[in-house]
Protein backbone atom coordinates (compact mmCIF):
# COMPACT_ATOMS: atom_id res chain seq x y z
CA UNK A 1 0.00 0.00 0.00
CA UNK A 2 1.03 3.72 -0.30
CA UNK A 3 1.15 4.26 3.57
CA UNK A 4 3.49 1.59 3.59
CA UNK A 5 6.04 2.69 0.80
CA UNK A 6 5.63 6.16 3.16
CA UNK A 7 6.73 4.24 5.68
CA UNK A 8 9.22 2.61 3.65
CA UNK A 9 10.68 5.94 2.66
CA UNK A 10 10.51 7.35 5.70
CA UNK A 11 13.07 4.19 7.36
CA UNK A 12 15.26 4.45 4.48
CA UNK A 13 15.78 8.09 4.20
CA UNK A 14 16.30 9.40 8.24
CA UNK A 15 18.91 6.90 7.86
CA UNK A 16 20.90 8.80 5.03
CA UNK A 17 23.65 11.05 5.80
CA UNK A 18 23.15 14.87 5.02
CA UNK A 19 23.11 15.68 1.60
CA UNK A 20 25.68 18.84 0.84
CA UNK A 21 25.88 21.27 -1.66
CA UNK A 22 28.91 22.35 -3.87
CA UNK A 23 31.43 20.70 -6.24
CA UNK A 24 32.97 17.73 -5.14
CA UNK A 25 36.65 19.41 -4.69
CA UNK A 26 35.26 21.52 -2.24
CA UNK A 27 34.44 18.21 -0.15
CA UNK A 28 36.87 17.14 -0.56
CA UNK A 29 38.99 19.81 0.61
CA UNK A 30 36.88 20.28 3.59
CA UNK A 31 36.73 15.96 4.73
CA UNK A 32 40.61 17.08 4.72
CA UNK A 33 40.59 20.38 6.10
CA UNK A 34 38.60 18.81 9.28
CA UNK A 35 40.15 15.35 9.64
CA UNK A 36 43.46 18.32 10.24
CA UNK A 37 41.74 19.66 12.94
CA UNK A 38 40.58 16.55 14.35
CA UNK A 39 44.25 15.11 14.06
CA UNK A 40 45.30 18.35 16.01
CA UNK A 41 43.56 18.01 18.70
CA UNK A 42 44.24 14.89 19.23
CA UNK A 43 40.77 13.35 18.45
CA UNK A 44 40.86 9.86 17.21
CA UNK A 45 39.77 8.74 13.43
CA UNK A 46 40.80 12.25 12.49
CA UNK A 47 42.68 10.49 9.30
CA UNK A 48 40.16 8.17 8.08
CA UNK A 49 39.87 7.63 4.40
CA UNK A 50 36.25 8.81 2.94
CA UNK A 51 34.12 9.01 -0.75
CA UNK A 52 32.97 12.15 -1.89
CA UNK A 53 30.04 11.24 -4.11
CA UNK A 54 28.90 13.74 -6.79
CA UNK A 55 25.06 13.10 -7.30
CA UNK A 56 24.92 15.19 -10.02
CA UNK A 57 27.26 13.35 -12.03
CA UNK A 58 24.85 10.32 -11.91
CA UNK A 59 22.35 12.87 -12.91
CA UNK A 60 24.36 13.37 -15.92
CA UNK A 61 24.95 10.06 -17.06
CA UNK A 62 21.17 9.85 -17.32
CA UNK A 63 21.08 12.75 -19.31
CA UNK A 64 23.37 11.47 -21.34
CA UNK A 65 21.95 8.05 -22.11
CA UNK A 66 18.70 9.55 -22.81
CA UNK A 67 20.26 11.71 -24.79
CA UNK A 68 22.11 9.10 -27.13
CA UNK A 69 19.88 5.89 -26.71
CA UNK A 70 16.16 7.07 -26.13
CA UNK A 71 14.81 3.96 -27.40
CA UNK A 72 16.50 1.86 -24.65
CA UNK A 73 15.28 1.76 -21.37
CA UNK A 74 18.30 1.72 -18.69
CA UNK A 75 17.92 -0.83 -16.05
CA UNK A 76 20.94 0.10 -14.04
CA UNK A 77 22.68 -2.56 -12.46
CA UNK A 78 22.92 -2.34 -8.63
CA UNK A 79 25.76 -4.97 -7.85
CA UNK A 80 27.90 -2.25 -9.51
CA UNK A 81 27.26 0.25 -6.93
CA UNK A 82 24.09 -0.25 -4.50
CA UNK A 83 24.45 2.75 -2.64
CA UNK A 84 21.07 4.27 -1.45
CA UNK A 85 21.28 7.50 -2.63
CA UNK A 86 22.04 6.23 -6.40
CA UNK A 87 19.38 4.34 -6.03
CA UNK A 88 17.11 6.67 -5.08
CA UNK A 89 17.62 9.04 -7.74
CA UNK A 90 17.99 6.97 -10.53
CA UNK A 91 14.64 5.49 -9.18
CA UNK A 92 13.38 8.88 -9.18
CA UNK A 93 14.57 9.60 -12.25
CA UNK A 94 12.60 6.99 -13.73
CA UNK A 95 15.40 3.87 -14.27
CA UNK A 96 14.85 0.65 -14.00
CA UNK A 97 17.19 -2.29 -12.18
CA UNK A 98 18.97 -5.08 -12.52
CA UNK A 99 19.43 -7.34 -9.17
CA UNK A 100 21.64 -10.35 -9.18
CA UNK A 101 20.02 -11.95 -5.74
CA UNK A 102 17.34 -11.57 -3.25
CA UNK A 103 19.07 -8.56 -1.16
CA UNK A 104 19.35 -6.48 -4.20
CA UNK A 105 15.76 -6.98 -4.90
CA UNK A 106 14.56 -6.05 -1.21
CA UNK A 107 16.99 -3.30 -1.65
CA UNK A 108 15.11 -1.55 -4.52
CA UNK A 109 11.77 -2.47 -3.35
CA UNK A 110 12.41 -1.21 0.55
CA UNK A 111 13.19 2.10 -1.08
CA UNK A 112 9.66 2.33 -1.87
CA UNK A 113 7.17 3.43 -4.70
CA UNK A 114 9.01 0.81 -7.38
CA UNK A 115 6.57 -1.26 -9.02
CA UNK A 116 8.15 -4.67 -9.25
CA UNK A 117 7.72 -4.75 -12.75
CA UNK A 118 10.65 -2.10 -13.11
CA UNK A 119 13.08 -4.71 -12.06
CA UNK A 120 14.91 -7.64 -13.80
CA UNK A 121 15.97 -10.60 -11.82
CA UNK A 122 19.26 -11.11 -13.90
CA UNK A 123 20.96 -13.76 -12.83
CA UNK A 124 20.86 -16.71 -14.80
CA UNK A 125 21.79 -19.20 -12.19
CA UNK A 126 19.80 -18.63 -9.11
CA UNK A 127 19.36 -20.64 -6.01
CA UNK A 128 15.47 -21.77 -5.64
CA UNK A 129 14.52 -19.96 -2.38
CA UNK A 130 15.51 -16.70 -4.19
CA UNK A 131 13.03 -17.84 -7.28
CA UNK A 132 10.61 -18.69 -4.59
CA UNK A 133 11.12 -15.12 -2.93
CA UNK A 134 11.36 -13.06 -6.14
CA UNK A 135 7.70 -14.28 -6.80
CA UNK A 136 6.26 -13.53 -3.74
CA UNK A 137 7.66 -9.91 -4.42
CA UNK A 138 5.91 -9.97 -7.86
CA UNK A 139 9.59 -9.68 -9.73
CA UNK A 140 8.63 -11.40 -12.87
CA UNK A 141 11.43 -10.97 -15.32
CA UNK A 142 14.32 -13.34 -14.97
CA UNK A 143 17.54 -14.83 -16.94
CA UNK A 144 18.35 -18.29 -18.16
CA UNK A 145 20.51 -20.19 -19.89
CA UNK A 146 20.30 -23.49 -18.67
CA UNK A 147 17.55 -26.44 -18.58
CA UNK A 148 18.19 -27.00 -14.73
CA UNK A 149 16.85 -23.29 -14.40
CA UNK A 150 13.42 -24.13 -16.33
CA UNK A 151 12.82 -26.70 -14.00
CA UNK A 152 13.49 -24.81 -10.90
CA UNK A 153 11.24 -21.87 -12.28
CA UNK A 154 8.28 -24.14 -13.90
CA UNK A 155 8.56 -25.30 -9.99
CA UNK A 156 8.33 -22.36 -7.62
CA UNK A 157 7.59 -19.55 -10.34
CA UNK A 158 5.62 -20.90 -13.38
CA UNK A 159 4.11 -17.63 -14.47
CA UNK A 160 7.57 -16.10 -14.63
CA UNK A 161 8.22 -13.76 -17.60
CA UNK A 162 11.84 -15.33 -18.49
CA UNK A 163 14.65 -13.91 -21.00
CA UNK A 164 16.93 -16.50 -22.19
CA UNK A 165 20.79 -15.41 -21.98
CA UNK A 166 22.45 -15.31 -24.86
CA UNK A 167 26.34 -16.07 -25.70
CA UNK A 168 27.90 -12.91 -27.18
CA UNK A 169 31.32 -12.71 -28.02
CA UNK A 170 32.85 -11.15 -25.00
CA UNK A 171 36.57 -11.27 -26.35
CA UNK A 172 37.06 -7.51 -26.21
CA UNK A 173 35.79 -6.86 -22.39
CA UNK A 174 38.67 -6.07 -19.47
CA UNK A 175 35.60 -8.43 -17.65
CA UNK A 176 34.79 -11.46 -19.49
CA UNK A 177 31.41 -13.15 -18.42
CA UNK A 178 31.00 -15.62 -21.23
CA UNK A 179 32.85 -18.63 -19.58
CA UNK A 180 30.21 -18.73 -16.56
CA UNK A 181 26.74 -17.36 -18.46
CA UNK A 182 25.46 -17.26 -21.94
CA UNK A 183 23.55 -20.36 -23.97
CA UNK A 184 25.35 -20.22 -27.35
CA UNK A 185 23.32 -20.27 -30.10
CA UNK A 186 23.26 -24.08 -30.76
CA UNK A 187 21.34 -24.93 -27.66
CA UNK A 188 18.54 -22.32 -27.86
CA UNK A 189 16.18 -23.65 -29.56
CA UNK A 190 16.33 -27.10 -27.40
CA UNK A 191 16.17 -24.73 -24.30
CA UNK A 192 12.94 -22.97 -26.11
CA UNK A 193 11.25 -26.36 -26.52
CA UNK A 194 11.92 -27.15 -23.41
CA UNK A 195 10.71 -24.23 -21.64
CA UNK A 196 7.35 -24.78 -24.43
CA UNK A 197 6.92 -28.32 -22.86
CA UNK A 198 6.68 -26.76 -19.36
CA UNK A 199 4.70 -24.23 -20.11
CA UNK A 200 6.18 -21.53 -19.29
CA UNK A 201 6.04 -18.03 -20.93
CA UNK A 202 9.72 -17.24 -22.56
CA UNK A 203 9.42 -13.32 -23.72
CA UNK A 204 12.76 -12.69 -25.16
CA UNK A 205 16.35 -12.29 -25.55
CA UNK A 206 19.19 -11.17 -22.91
CA UNK A 207 23.31 -10.37 -23.81
CA UNK A 208 26.29 -8.96 -22.18
CA UNK A 209 29.50 -8.37 -23.97
CA UNK A 210 31.28 -8.30 -20.52
CA UNK A 211 31.80 -5.59 -18.48
CA UNK A 212 34.11 -2.53 -19.70
CA UNK A 213 33.67 -3.37 -23.66
CA UNK A 214 36.27 -1.45 -25.18
CA UNK A 215 35.45 -2.21 -28.76
CA UNK A 216 31.71 -1.63 -29.23
CA UNK A 217 31.60 -3.25 -32.17
CA UNK A 218 30.99 -5.93 -30.12
CA UNK A 219 27.47 -4.75 -29.83
CA UNK A 220 26.33 -5.29 -33.56
CA UNK A 221 27.82 -9.04 -33.51
CA UNK A 222 25.63 -9.57 -29.86
CA UNK A 223 22.17 -7.93 -32.00
CA UNK A 224 22.70 -10.03 -35.00
CA UNK A 225 22.45 -13.29 -32.50
CA UNK A 226 20.09 -11.51 -31.22
CA UNK A 227 18.20 -11.30 -34.36
CA UNK A 228 18.72 -15.23 -34.58
CA UNK A 229 17.25 -16.27 -31.15
CA UNK A 230 14.10 -13.74 -31.68
CA UNK A 231 14.06 -15.87 -34.84
CA UNK A 232 14.25 -19.56 -33.12
CA UNK A 233 11.70 -18.00 -30.36
CA UNK A 234 9.17 -17.82 -33.54
CA UNK A 235 9.70 -21.57 -34.62
CA UNK A 236 9.30 -22.71 -30.73
CA UNK A 237 6.01 -20.90 -30.98
CA UNK A 238 6.55 -17.75 -28.86
CA UNK A 239 6.33 -14.11 -29.86
CA UNK A 240 9.30 -12.57 -28.01
CA UNK A 241 8.79 -8.85 -27.00
CA UNK A 242 11.86 -7.89 -25.31
CA UNK A 243 15.21 -7.23 -26.04
CA UNK A 244 18.09 -6.70 -23.22
CA UNK A 245 21.36 -5.22 -24.60
CA UNK A 246 22.63 -5.85 -21.28
CA UNK A 247 25.88 -3.59 -20.24
CA UNK A 248 29.49 -3.14 -20.69
CA UNK A 249 29.12 0.55 -21.29
CA UNK A 250 32.54 2.02 -21.07
CA UNK A 251 32.27 6.14 -20.27
CA UNK A 252 34.53 7.01 -23.29
CA UNK A 253 33.19 4.72 -25.79
CA UNK A 254 29.64 5.29 -24.84
CA UNK A 255 28.65 7.30 -27.57
CA UNK A 256 30.20 5.14 -30.37
CA UNK A 257 28.34 1.98 -28.75
CA UNK A 258 25.15 4.13 -28.84
CA UNK A 259 25.47 4.61 -32.48
CA UNK A 260 26.80 0.63 -33.29
CA UNK A 261 23.77 -0.19 -30.67
CA UNK A 262 21.26 2.00 -32.69
CA UNK A 263 22.02 1.40 -36.14
CA UNK A 264 22.11 -2.74 -35.36
CA UNK A 265 18.62 -2.67 -33.50
CA UNK A 266 17.73 -0.81 -36.67
CA UNK A 267 18.83 -3.09 -39.16
CA UNK A 268 18.56 -6.33 -37.48
CA UNK A 269 14.95 -5.05 -35.81
CA UNK A 270 13.77 -2.86 -38.30
CA UNK A 271 10.13 -3.59 -37.67
CA UNK A 272 10.89 -3.34 -33.88
CA UNK A 273 7.08 -1.76 -33.08
CA UNK A 274 6.28 -3.81 -30.22
CA UNK A 275 9.36 -4.93 -29.28
CA UNK A 276 10.57 -3.24 -26.04
CA UNK A 277 14.72 -2.83 -25.62
CA UNK A 278 16.20 -2.56 -22.53
CA UNK A 279 19.52 -2.58 -20.99
CA UNK A 280 21.50 -3.29 -17.36
CA UNK A 281 24.05 -0.54 -17.57
CA UNK A 282 26.00 -0.07 -14.48
CA UNK A 283 29.81 1.51 -14.26
CA UNK A 284 28.65 3.69 -17.23
CA UNK A 285 26.64 5.66 -14.48
CA UNK A 286 28.61 5.79 -11.52
CA UNK A 287 32.44 5.18 -12.42
CA UNK A 288 32.88 9.08 -12.21
CA UNK A 289 30.77 9.96 -9.34
CA UNK A 290 33.09 8.83 -6.94
CA UNK A 291 36.26 9.94 -5.55
CA UNK A 292 38.55 8.72 -3.01
CA UNK A 293 40.52 10.45 -0.19
CA UNK A 294 42.87 8.33 1.23
CA UNK A 295 45.43 9.48 4.07
CA UNK A 296 49.28 8.35 3.92
CA UNK A 297 49.16 6.81 7.35
CA UNK A 298 52.63 5.67 6.95
CA UNK A 299 56.17 5.68 4.93
CA UNK A 300 59.20 3.82 4.10
CA UNK A 301 61.84 5.41 2.39
CA UNK A 302 65.53 5.64 2.56
CA UNK A 303 66.89 7.86 5.36
CA UNK A 304 68.57 10.95 3.99
CA UNK A 305 72.11 10.46 5.85
CA UNK A 306 71.88 6.73 4.05
CA UNK A 307 71.98 7.43 0.79
CA UNK A 308 70.88 4.19 -1.06
CA UNK A 309 73.41 2.88 -3.80
CA UNK A 310 70.67 4.44 -6.70
CA UNK A 311 68.35 7.22 -5.21
CA UNK A 312 64.90 6.74 -6.81
CA UNK A 313 65.74 10.50 -8.66
CA UNK A 314 68.31 8.46 -11.05
CA UNK A 315 66.91 7.27 -14.10
CA UNK A 316 69.14 4.43 -14.59
CA UNK A 317 67.04 3.01 -11.44
CA UNK A 318 63.66 1.75 -12.05
CA UNK A 319 62.80 0.08 -8.69
CA UNK A 320 60.14 2.97 -6.33
CA UNK A 321 62.70 3.67 -3.40
CA UNK A 322 59.88 5.30 -1.60
CA UNK A 323 56.69 3.45 -0.24
CA UNK A 324 53.65 5.16 0.89
CA UNK A 325 50.71 3.28 2.75
CA UNK A 326 47.29 4.28 2.45
CA UNK A 327 44.33 4.00 4.77
CA UNK A 328 42.53 2.11 2.20
CA UNK A 329 43.52 -0.97 0.18
CA UNK A 330 42.72 -3.60 -2.30
CA UNK A 331 40.55 -5.37 0.33
CA UNK A 332 38.73 -2.58 0.96
CA UNK A 333 37.86 0.09 -2.03
CA UNK A 334 40.73 -0.76 -4.33
CA UNK A 335 39.36 -4.80 -4.35
CA UNK A 336 38.54 -3.34 -8.19
CA UNK A 337 42.31 -3.79 -8.99
CA UNK A 338 41.77 -7.65 -7.98
CA UNK A 339 38.15 -7.89 -9.39
CA UNK A 340 37.74 -5.33 -11.89
CA UNK A 341 41.16 -5.60 -13.82
CA UNK A 342 41.26 -1.72 -12.70
CA UNK A 343 44.41 0.61 -12.59
CA UNK A 344 44.65 3.51 -10.42
CA UNK A 345 45.87 6.65 -10.73
CA UNK A 346 46.25 8.63 -7.78
CA UNK A 347 47.12 12.37 -7.28
CA UNK A 348 48.14 14.48 -4.58
CA UNK A 349 45.57 16.22 -2.67
CA UNK A 350 47.86 17.78 0.37
CA UNK A 351 51.83 18.16 0.33
CA UNK A 352 53.33 18.66 3.72
CA UNK A 353 50.21 19.68 5.28
CA UNK A 354 49.67 22.41 2.32
CA UNK A 355 46.99 22.27 -0.52
CA UNK A 356 48.97 24.67 -2.50
CA UNK A 357 50.96 22.17 -4.65
CA UNK A 358 54.06 23.46 -6.60
CA UNK A 359 53.89 22.90 -10.41
CA UNK A 360 57.90 22.64 -9.69
CA UNK A 361 57.74 19.99 -7.35
CA UNK A 362 60.48 17.67 -7.56
CA UNK A 363 58.89 13.71 -8.27
CA UNK A 364 60.17 10.39 -6.99
CA UNK A 365 59.51 6.89 -8.30
CA UNK A 366 57.30 5.58 -5.53
CA UNK A 367 54.85 2.96 -4.64
CA UNK A 368 51.55 3.02 -3.04
CA UNK A 369 50.44 0.22 -0.08
CA UNK A 370 47.02 -0.69 1.54
CA UNK A 371 47.18 -0.77 5.20
CA UNK A 372 46.91 -4.37 5.61
CA UNK A 373 49.28 -7.00 6.64
CA UNK A 374 49.50 -8.74 3.24
CA UNK A 375 51.84 -7.64 0.55
CA UNK A 376 49.35 -8.61 -2.00
CA UNK A 377 47.70 -5.19 -0.49
CA UNK A 378 49.21 -3.15 -3.26
CA UNK A 379 47.21 0.02 -4.59
CA UNK A 380 50.15 1.04 -7.40
CA UNK A 381 53.25 -0.72 -7.79
CA UNK A 382 54.86 2.32 -9.60
CA UNK A 383 54.06 5.68 -9.44
CA UNK A 384 55.82 9.35 -9.82
CA UNK A 385 54.90 11.18 -6.63
CA UNK A 386 56.48 14.45 -5.01
CA UNK A 387 59.74 13.84 -3.32
CA UNK A 388 58.39 16.24 -0.61
CA UNK A 389 54.75 13.90 0.59
CA UNK A 390 54.76 13.15 4.39
CA UNK A 391 52.97 10.75 7.01
CA UNK A 392 50.05 12.74 7.16
CA UNK A 393 49.49 13.87 3.51
CA UNK A 394 46.01 12.86 1.40
CA UNK A 395 46.03 11.30 -2.12
CA UNK A 396 43.45 11.23 -3.88
CA UNK A 397 41.47 9.28 -6.57
CA UNK A 398 39.01 9.42 -9.03
CA UNK A 399 36.75 6.76 -10.97
CA UNK A 400 36.39 4.96 -7.59
CA UNK A 401 32.35 4.28 -7.93
CA UNK A 402 32.07 1.44 -9.89
CA UNK A 403 32.71 -2.00 -8.28
CA UNK A 404 34.64 -0.72 -5.81
CA UNK A 405 32.57 0.06 -2.13
CA UNK A 406 30.07 -2.80 -2.99
CA UNK A 407 32.98 -5.80 -2.95
CA UNK A 408 35.32 -4.20 0.05
CA UNK A 409 35.77 -6.01 3.03
CA UNK A 410 37.05 -5.38 6.87
CA UNK A 411 39.81 -7.81 6.64
CA UNK A 412 42.15 -7.16 9.08
CA UNK A 413 39.77 -5.18 11.06
CA UNK A 414 39.64 -1.93 8.72
CA UNK A 415 36.33 0.06 8.79
CA UNK A 416 35.28 0.71 5.08
CA UNK A 417 35.40 4.14 3.85
CA UNK A 418 32.64 6.06 4.39
CA UNK A 419 31.21 8.35 1.79
CA UNK A 420 30.28 12.15 1.41
CA UNK A 421 27.28 12.96 -0.52
CA UNK A 422 27.58 16.34 -2.88
CA UNK A 423 24.99 17.54 -5.25
CA UNK A 424 28.10 19.06 -7.44
CA UNK A 425 27.76 20.85 -10.51
CA UNK A 426 25.19 20.48 -13.31
CA UNK A 427 22.34 19.24 -12.76
CA UNK A 428 23.15 19.80 -9.07
CA UNK A 429 19.71 21.34 -8.75
CA UNK A 430 17.52 19.11 -10.85
CA UNK A 431 19.27 16.52 -7.85
CA UNK A 432 18.41 18.67 -5.16
CA UNK A 433 14.45 18.96 -6.46
CA UNK A 434 14.57 14.47 -6.61
CA UNK A 435 16.05 14.05 -3.48
CA UNK A 436 16.16 17.73 -1.77
CA UNK A 437 13.94 17.38 1.47
CA UNK A 438 15.83 13.89 2.11
CA UNK A 439 18.60 14.15 4.00
CA UNK A 440 18.97 18.24 3.67
CA UNK A 441 20.66 18.34 6.73
CA UNK A 442 23.94 20.19 7.29
CA UNK A 443 24.22 22.47 4.00
CA UNK A 444 27.36 23.64 3.08
CA UNK A 445 29.71 22.31 5.20
CA UNK A 446 31.75 19.31 4.97
N1 LIG B 1 24.21 -7.17 -16.18
C1 LIG B 1 24.81 -8.30 -15.78
C2 LIG B 1 24.06 -9.58 -15.90
C3 LIG B 1 26.11 -8.29 -15.25
O1 LIG B 1 26.69 -9.42 -14.85
C4 LIG B 1 26.79 -7.03 -15.15
C5 LIG B 1 28.14 -6.95 -14.63
O2 LIG B 1 28.78 -7.90 -14.26
C6 LIG B 1 26.11 -5.87 -15.55
C7 LIG B 1 24.84 -5.98 -16.08
C8 LIG B 1 26.73 -4.52 -15.47
O3 LIG B 1 27.77 -4.38 -16.35
P1 LIG B 1 28.54 -3.02 -16.53
O4 LIG B 1 28.92 -2.51 -15.20
O5 LIG B 1 29.70 -3.37 -17.38
O6 LIG B 1 27.64 -2.05 -17.24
Amino acid sequence: SSAENQDNDETIFSSLPPLFRGHPEIHLRNGIMKASRQAAANETDAESAFFVADLSQVYRQHERWRQHLPGIEPHYAIKCNPDPYVLRLLAALGAGFDCASNGEISQVLDIGGIDPSRIIFANPCKATSFVRSAAKAGVDKMTFDNVDELYKIARVHPKAELIVRILADDSKSFLRLGTKFGASLDVVPGLLAKAKELNLNVIGVSFHVGSSCYDPSTYEDAIKRSREAFDMGKRAGYKFSLLDVGGGFEDAQFETAAIVLTEAIDRYFPDRGDIRVIAEPGRFYVSKAFSLAANIIARRAPMAEFQPECSNLDLECDQPSVMYYINDGVYGAFNCIMFDHQTVHPYVLSLNGSFHIAAAEALALSSVWGPTCDSLDCVCKRVELPSGLEVGDWLGFDNMGAYTMCASSQFNGFERSKVIYTTGGAGGAEVKKVLGEFGGQGHGQG
